[in-house]
């Protein structure tokens, strides 16, 4: 994969932020060159270990852009509903440090980068507090542990709820993406057993297991992860519906976690190139933050070795070097 992401692009074409996006036809145009610049790319392989993943057409491709102003920008399948995976795991451990504070939420958790894939049990046993971060499976299912809640089905309706008014709509589940991955999720049910060993659950372990592929079933589209990934770029608040969906100290503490570990253990080569915090999920789907501008969702479902999107990537690393994103990218005060 880093042959795709290393690919160069002239230096002048690189754009430096200049504190918010471009105008809005100069976006509209830049989706819509950049989904048609990599749409034929048929590098990576669909996921099959979720058996309902595996029939996924290795050409759909749909990209979103969704402005702190609301705007929304779209091209390709970017309305095609998919199911989110590991894209919850953010918005989940954000409704988490809602309920809880981020500092308990971090005591609980952990937020420094495991190196490792993103299932690995090796990293629980590497490291003494057992979970490392919320991204990977591990401190994944531990965070849905500690959705607040009298009962399952409580806690349910208040992760539904919660990653419903991040998207703006009420998100459903695939129940057969669900019971796909319910049969055959042992290695899952395996880390939140050795995690309850381990003192490092917080609810029963097969409950939270349960309600965790449930979180990793819910359908959304591209169009929706933009508008999720804006409310995290817009301090918090929804900017297509207006409401507040999380606190701003909170907000920043979740892009901290999303740029340390979002992309497994190619978080550090995807910030050297792209720059900005962003997740992926098994399903294709990836969400990027630029922080104060906009959210950006993208699908393809062909995978890279380490379980990220190489379209998705390939079309984000394009518009955060043309839209003037990367949040790490500067250039010497003009004194002339
Ligand atoms: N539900 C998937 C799992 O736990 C999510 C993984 C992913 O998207 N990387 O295996």
């Amino acid at each position: 994969m880093h042959r795709l992401l290393h690919e160069e692009h002239a230096a002048d074409a690189v754009a430096v932020s200049t504190g918010r996006l471009p105008a809005a036809d100069a976006v509209a145009a830049l989706v819509r060159e950049g989904h048609e610049r990599y749409r034929g790319v048929r590098d990576g392989a669909v996921a099959d270990y979720i058996p309902a993943l595996a029939a996924a057409d290795p050409a759909w491709f749909g990209v979103a852009l969704c402005g702190v102003d609301g705007g929304l920008f779209a091209a390709g399948d970017a309305d095609r509903v998919f199911s989110i995976q590991s894209i919850s795991k953010p918005f989940v451990f954000a409704l988490v440090c809602q309920a809880l504070g981020g500092g308990r939420a971090r005591d609980s958790i952990g937020v420094n980068a495991t190196g490792l894939p993103f299932n690995s049990v090796m990293a629980i046993e590497l490291n003494a507090r057992r979970t490392m971060n919320p991204m990977v499976n591990a401190g994944a299912i531990a965070t849905t542990s500690l959705i607040p809640g009298a009962n399952e089905d409580e806690r349910w309706d208040f992760l539904c709820d919660g990653l419903s008014r991040f998207a703006g709509r009420t998100l459903a589940m695939d129940q057969g993406v669900y019971e796909s991955e319910a049969a055959s999720n042992q290695r899952n049910r395996g880390i939140a057993r050795l995690l309850h060993g381990y003192g490092r659950m917080y609810s029963d372990p097969d409950e939270a297991t349960d309600l965790y592929t449930r979180q990793c079933a819910l359908m959304v589209s591209a169009r929706d992860l933009a508008v999720m990934g804006a409310t995290l770029a817009d301090g918090g608040v929804n900017p297509v519906t207006g409401l507040r969906v999380l606190y701003p100290d909170r907000c920043r503490r979740i892009l901290a976690v999303m740029a340390t570990a979002g992309l497994y253990e190619q978080s550090g080569d995807w910030l050297y190139e792209v720059g900005l915090p962003g997740k992926s999920g098994v399903s294709g789907g990836l969400v990027t933050i630029a922080p104060g501008k906009c959210g950006l969702g993208t699908f393809a479902p062909p995978l890279d070795d380490a379980g990220n999107s190489v379209r998705g990537q390939l079309v984000t690393q394009f518009l955060s070097e043309r839209l003037g994103l990367n949040i790490f990218a500067s250039k010497p005060e003009d004194t002339g």
